[in-house]
């Protein structure tokens, strides 16, 4: 699969969020070395969060959670975001504001992406974000198609619970997470697009 060893921390995050009952998606900073600065996954429906991260929050995404420990007296031309899916627009705003210039994601985001929006303001703009994603392989696939069950849904009744979870364990043993057959969320009409729609 050719995965950085970043790149596989997030996707652990990513897991690690899952089975805590979060949205599945992790996020690292890297320094211009390549070492991981910080990092931070999804808490959003869970109570508690180490400081400084947030939890049971709507605003408690990966990335935020990896951002918010850095040092707001300094600039991060030369870090590296790297995330299991392509930003939301607040985590796309969070990643400008925070001055990093590179930004790694493994899946596209056809519903919540914000990457085309990065510098949409002359603050934001201050510091061009050079951006590699997604993965056109199996690996992206994934990454994108893990998080639909809620990124994809209009509505969702209930939180991720674990009957939904249970539900996206089957499923991906077909190769992609589904949504469909999950209590507490609308039956997905819309789809990924390409490179998900060849699994969803
Ligand atoms: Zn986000």
């Amino acid at each position: 699969m050719g995965l950085t060893a970043a790149e596989r921390l997030c996707l652990d995050l990513a897991w690690q969020a899952f089975g805590a009952g979060s949205v599945p998606v992790g996020a690292v900073v890297l320094c211009e070395s390549g070492t991981v600065v910080s990092s931070g996954r999804s808490r959003m429906y869970e109570t508690r969060a180490p400081t400084p991260e947030i939890a049971n929050s709507i605003l408690a995404h990966a990335e935020v959670n990896a951002l918010v420990k850095l040092d707001p007296r300094r600039r991060y031309e030369h870090h590296t975001l790297v995330t299991t899916l392509e930003p939301c627009p607040l985590c796309a705003g969070a990643l400008a504001m925070s001055t990093i210039g590179r930004l790694t994601f493994l899946g596209a985001d056809p519903y919540g992406g914000a990457v085309g929006r990065l510098a949409n303001t002359a603050h934001t703009a201050r510091v061009p974000v050079q951006v590699s994603g997604p993965r056109r392989d199996a690996v992206g696939t994934l990454a994108s198609c893990c998080t639909w069950p809620i990124t994809c849904s209009a509505t969702r009744a209930v939180p991720w619970s674990a009957s939904t979870r249970s539900t996206a364990r089957t499923s991906s043993r077909r190769g992609a997470l589904s949504s469909s057959k999950a209590p507490g969320t609308r039956r997905v009409t819309r789809c990924c697009a390409p490179p998900c729609s060849t699994v969803c």
